[in-house]
């Protein structure tokens, strides 16, 4: 489908800029491809529409795959200075006893495990690291409206900075909006969505003088139609309580204190945590959703992270996706970049590289939900460990199997030219 031209606004033009790649969207997968490409010496601009990096709770994990991506351009150890938690893997209470699904701890890595960090400190890291580069820059409070189009091929934005509007022209727009993504609308490409058979509650718990750490760094507990995970955090726990998607309002009509009730009857040990939950805004509401897009560019634009495909949060990859997606955008369009070539064919490339890997965790998440969380949520009985559970985890080369694609994903993405000339801190 041809994209469709976009209407012009009747609002004056304040400053036009040009760059080789606009980003839109400083999260997790538009804040790393700047990262990279900016550090190969590719002009690149990130434009995001929040005043900073600070809001809603949207995750805070940093998959292995990810650490050794931030090893090879030498910043993992500086973004272990910043205070964080380790988790291996949960230890979920089924009725009969504890059950651990995997452990990080076991993969061949240097970091067998994933690195709680909340996600304003990470993009904060990550931009400032971008920073260091003069080919970088970053513009907040910029919400992009309008894509600019030119004889049938993207060629930057038109966006709303604090000051009024500006124009942003480049060769190569990158769509990393998020899973509401205006530009892929604005492009006219519609995701396929499943709708997985869950929603979720996220919301902090105290920590309670002395409490011992749970194995792992997470607990999930199981039945009478609910899972509440937990996450451990420096001084607090991020709580979620998972159930039947469509149940929304009638969980929200219960009020708070069925909130209370539930935690106390999945784990008794949290009844006492739970007191601290007394309002409703202290809950953020995350409506599961799963979905790609059959096509992840037009002529001038890409599409990566959350605007091609939504993960749901089983195994909770979404941000490693997104930050996957960065690298292989990376370390094919470099070069194109460079040149001032950026054609179809390379940006097909980059779908062509992500839109396995995404296919098949998205079908092995769809296999859980159908199999083991639907059967949960729809149960009111107290569940004991399913037996094929068991089994499967007692063989040795099928029990890894779920650490190594949490940890990793199908395919182990690096960069591909990690060694680059650092800034020297006279250029900064
Ligand atoms: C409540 C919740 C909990 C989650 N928990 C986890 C988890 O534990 N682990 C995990 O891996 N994933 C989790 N996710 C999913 C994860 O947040 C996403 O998969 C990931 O952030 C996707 O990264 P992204 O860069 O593609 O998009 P996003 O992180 O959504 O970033 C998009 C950015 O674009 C900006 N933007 C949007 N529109 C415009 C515009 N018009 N102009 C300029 N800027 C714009 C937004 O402000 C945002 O900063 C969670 C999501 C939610 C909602």
């Amino acid at each position: 489908m041809p994209l469709p031209s976009q209407p012009k606004s009747e609002d004056t033009v304040i400053g036009i800029e040009r760059t080789s790649c606009c980003v839109v969207g400083g999260g997790p997968g538009g804040a790393m491809l700047a990262l990279l490409l900016a550090r190969r010496g590719v002009p690149v601009t990130l434009l995001e529409m929040h005043h900073d990096f600070d809001r809603e709770f949207r995750g805070d994990t940093i998959h292995p795959s990810t650490l050794e991506i931030l090893d090879q351009i030498g910043l993992a150890d500086k973004l272990h200075q910043i205070p964080h938690t380790k988790l291996s893997g949960p230890t979920l209470q089924f009725a009969n006893g504890p059950f651990r699904p995997f452990d990080l701890g076991r993969l061949k890595t240097r970091f067998p495990y994933i690195l709680m960090v909340p996600q304003s400190r990470f993009l904060e890291f990550i931009t400032a690291e971008a920073a260091q580069y003069p080919q970088f820059k970053l513009r907040m409070h910029a919400q992009v409206q309008h894509l600019l189009v030119e004889d049938g091929a993207v060629r930057g934005v038109r966006y709303h900075g604090s000051d009024g509007l500006h124009e942003l022209r480049a060769p190569l727009t990158v769509a990393a909006d998020g899973r509401f993504s205006l530009l892929r609308k604005l492009a006219g490409i519609e995701p396929e969505k499943t709708s997985p058979p869950m929603d979720v509650l996220w919301f902090r718990l105290p920590k309670l003088p002395g409490e011992p750490e749970v194995t792992g760094g997470a607990f999930g507990g199981i039945g009478r139609g609910r899972i509440f995970v937990l996450l451990e955090r420096n001084d607090y726990w991020q709580a979620g309580l998972v159930f039947p998607k469509g149940q929304y309002q009638e969980v929200r009509g219960k009020g708070v204190e069925a909130v209370r009730q539930s935690l106390a009857e999945a784990e008794p040990r949290f009844a006492k945590h739970a007191e601290a939950l007394t309002d409703w805004r202290q809950f953020t509401l995350l409506s599961v959703e799963s979905s790609r897009c059959p096509v992840w560019h037009k002529p001038g634009l890409l599409l990566i992270g959350d605007a091609a495909h939504v993960m749901s949060p089983v195994g909770g990859v979404g941000i490693n996706y997104a930050i996957q997606d960065a690298v292989e955008a990376a370390n094919i369009l470099t070069r194109p970049l460079l040149d001032g070539k950026v054609t179809d064919r390379d940006l097909a490339e980059v779908q062509k590289r992500r839109e396995f890997p995404t296919r098949v965790i998205q079908r092995m998440q769809t296999v859980m939900q159908r199999r083991l969380v639907a059967s949960v949520l729809q149960s009111q009985q107290a569940l004991n460990i399913p037996w094929q559970l068991k089994l499967f985890f007692r063989i040795p080369f099928l029990r890894d199997l779920p650490a190594r694609m949490i940890g990793f994903g199908i395919k182990r993405d690096h960069i591909a030219e990690p060694n680059v000339a650092r800034p020297q801190p006279a250029n900064r």
